[in-house]
């Protein structure tokens, strides 16, 4: 049985004042939960000794060259990240990155040896036109190489309408999409029942226990309510 993961995204959140946060969550640890934080890249090398694992939000498809302003998964690694989120609706929207860069970062962040969070979801006016699954298909197909495997991928779900807007879809829709994804990754992969799925999108304390009672939830993508330890305990616990 794959264990749980409660993972954080701090996006472009956090000075190394706010590392208190994490020394705080590891000292409430005892959880049989994994307990992971996708910090912002200036911090990653402030953590090292924390039992915490700690995760980049991005990485470039080159081991390295002339990419002024970016970072190798290989540098990454380097400096004690064991995770890469990789396709994030927002780098997607703000970088332009399409399916191919994602396969291609995700692929990249593999040769470094990092397990890869890779993120798929749909617009708001893809659900209103009932067309999620299709654009789940699309995501899946493009974003996910073929050198995943169930130790170095997981897969976050996360509809881009439900991201930081304290909208959530009902436990229905998400069982809907979490078991289409589930059934997806089966057919492809020798191993693809195996692959994490999880849930992300306005995900707090009061509504984590019920969405991880959906079949094939095996836990959560958190933003917002990852940044303080107060907010995240009681998501972390949720898992449990
Ligand atoms: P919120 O939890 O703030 O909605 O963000 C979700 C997210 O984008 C995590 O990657």
């Amino acid at each position: 049985m794959r264990r749980k993961l409660a993972a954080g995204n701090w996006k472009m959140n956090g000075l190394r004042a706010d590392l208190t946060q994490l020394a705080t969550l590891a000292e409430q640890r005892g959880y049989d939960v994994d307990v992971l934080i996708c910090l912002p890249a200036t911090l990653i090398g402030s953590c090292a000794g924390l039992p915490i694992a700690i995760g980049a939000q991005d990485c470039h498809t080159a081991t390295h060259g002339a990419h002024t302003g970016d970072i190798s998964a290989a540098m990454l690694a380097d400096v004690g990240a064991t995770h890469v989120i990789t396709g994030h609706s927002e780098r997607r929207t703000d970088h332009h990155e399409t399916d191919a860069i994602v396969a291609a970062k995700s692929r990249a962040a593999h040769d470094a040896g990092l397990i890869t969070i890779i993120c798929i979801g749909e617009t708001l006016v893809q659900r209103e036109a009932g067309t999620t699954l299709d654009v789940i298909d699309a995501q899946l197909a493009g974003s996910v190489p073929d050198c995943a495997t169930a130790d170095n991928t997981v897969i976050a779900y996360e509809p881009i309408w439900a991201i930081g807007t304290g909208k959530v879809p009902t436990t229905d829709q998400i069982a809907q999409v979490h078991a289409h994804i589930h059934a997806r990754l089966t057919a492809r992969f020798a191993d693809g029942a195996g692959f994490g799925i999880l849930y992300g999108g306005s995900v707090k304390g009061d509504n984590a226990a019920a969405i991880f009672a959906v079949p094939h939830v095996t836990g959560a993508l958190v933003g917002g309510a990852s940044l303080k330890a107060v907010d995240f305990t009681p998501i972390i616990a949720a898992l449990a």
